[in-house]
């Protein structure tokens, strides 16, 4: 048994890793401070005598002895990271400063929760783990992409300087269960706007791509690279490479729900990546991992939750 703290670990993915994390007979610490996440998505745990929920926000220090450290805390759907940009980019910094502190003074291993938005608007295709990305660093999206480039950035001279042990992982698009309705991410707007009848928003064209990655495979990831062989930081790409459009994923969602809703086209969103797709060659090799949940799959479980909440 290991003691395993989870910042962001009211989330939609924190709180399928703590899950996952004490069905496995860890003890876990679930580290959160309510701006995205919610108890909610955590109640079915707080009977579990191994699970502790703490409001905590990581811009302060925190001071606790564990193992492991997944640092999921930050905003992650473009409406709410967008809503406080300062705190986005303060969440990430000054998030990753705290927990890698904390990481070199109890010697544990620790991993971050980055993204395949450090890849920006990417001119590679797919994106390679060696690409540098093309990151505007002054638009709407900066602040988290920006942050989370800068997290990586510390998390790689903690290694380097104090030989602290760590893991980055960026994950692609992913989508399931308890992603909150309001998210304004295109999975859960698309399900539930089909769901109530509303119409269905593409931005721009729908001729973007993302490949979305469910839940689950996820997080076996995650819990995978925790684990993997010493000195093996990454970062390594998490998704799953089947791509699709946005008007292929609003098709999708109509003909699974069997909805009356229409589809319109609104403007883009500014600086929206056009394409988007993991090469996981490496995480192949390294983790021996691949998705096992395709779209079609992993949506009708995804709307049976949203069936369940609007
Ligand atoms: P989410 O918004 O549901 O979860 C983020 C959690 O962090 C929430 O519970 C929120 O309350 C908490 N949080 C935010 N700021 C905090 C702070 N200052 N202090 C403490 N807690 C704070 O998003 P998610 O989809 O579960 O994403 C989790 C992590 O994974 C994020 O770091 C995100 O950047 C990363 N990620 C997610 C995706 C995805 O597709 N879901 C893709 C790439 C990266
Ligand atoms: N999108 C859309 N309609 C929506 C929400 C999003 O067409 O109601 C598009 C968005 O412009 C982007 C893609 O879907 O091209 C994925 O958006 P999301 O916010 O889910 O993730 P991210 O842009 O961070 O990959």
């Amino acid at each position: 048994m290991k003691k395993i703290l989870v910042t962001g670990g009211a989330g939609f993915l924190g709180s399928h890793l703590c899950e996952r994390l004490l069905n496995e007979g860890n003890e876990v610490v679930c580290l959160d401070n309510f701006f995205t996440g919610s108890k909610k998505n955590v109640v079915h745990l707080l009977d579990n005598p191994y699970f502790e929920l703490v409001r905590h926000d990581v811009t302060m220090p925190y001071f606790i002895e564990v193992d492991q450290i997944y640092n999921l805390a930050c905003p992650a759907s473009p409406v709410h990271y967008q809503y406080n940009p300062i705190k986005t980019i303060k969440t990430s910094v000054m998030g990753a400063i705290n927990m890698l502190g904390l990481a070199k003074r109890i010697k544990a291993r620790i991993l971050q929760a980055s993204t395949s938005e450090v890849y920006g608007d990417p001119n590679v295709h797919p994106q390679v783990e060696s690409y540098w990305g093309n990151v505007n660093p002054w638009g709407p999206r900066s602040c988290y992409d920006e942050g989370k480039r800068s997290a990586e950035t510390l998390f790689m001279d903690y290694h380097l300087q104090n030989k602290v042990d760590i893991k980055v992982i960026r994950i692609f698009n992913t989508y399931g269960p308890r992603m909150h309705p309001n998210d304004g991410r295109v999975v859960s707007n698309f399900i539930v706007q089909a769901l109530q009848g509303k119409d269905i928003t593409i931005y721009g064209d729908g001729l973007q791509t993302r490949s979305f990655q469910y839940v689950d495979d996820l997080v076996e990831a995650m819990m995978r690279m925790m684990n993997s062989r010493d000195g093996f930081t990454g970062p390594v790409n998490v998704g799953n490479p089947n791509e699709f459009t946005m008007l292929e994923l609003a098709e999708k969602v109509i003909q699974l729900t069997g909805t009356s809703s229409k589809i319109v086209y609104l403007p883009p969103s500014q600086d929206d990546p056009t394409r988007r797709q993991p090469d996981i060659t490496l995480a192949k090799k390294e983790l021996d991992w691949e998705p096992v949940v395709q779209l079609e799959q992993g949506l009708i479980k995804t709307i049976e939750y949203f069936r369940g909440i609007v």
